[in-house]
Parts: structure tokens; sequence; C-alpha cells
């Protein structure tokens, strides 16, 4: 089910760790946690915006 699904390299500024998160059901945003603390973090998935496929957080 994982197969294809879009998702995002994100550096966690909070534990200095870099991991994935991955769009959400509905396609509106990157979600997912820091491997580490824990930490939430929702990014909004832009429609035509930025191609940058790597975020930080934090
Ligand atoms: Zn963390």
């Amino acid at each position: 089910m994982n197969r294809g699904r879009p998702y995002l390299g994100v550096l966690f500024q909070c534990c200095h760790v870099y991991s994935r998160i991955y769009l959400n059901r509905l396609g509106t945003a990157f979600s997912g946690h820091c491997p580490r603390c824990g930490a939430r973090i929702t990014i909004k998935a832009g429609k035509g915006g930025s191609k940058s496929r790597f975020w930080t957080a934090g």
C-alpha cells in the first residue's frame, strides 16, 4: 500500500535527526513525527508550489 506514496525528507531540528514524513490520506499535507522525541509535524502540501524536497522543522 505504501508503494508510490509521496514523502518529504525532513530534518528535525529538535533532535538533529533526519527522517521522512508521508502524505496524509487526504493529500493535503505531509505529516509525521520525530523518531527520537516523537514531536509531531505537519507540512502543507503545496499545489504547484515549492519544488523543494527537503525541509527543516522544529
Ligand atoms: Zn525530536
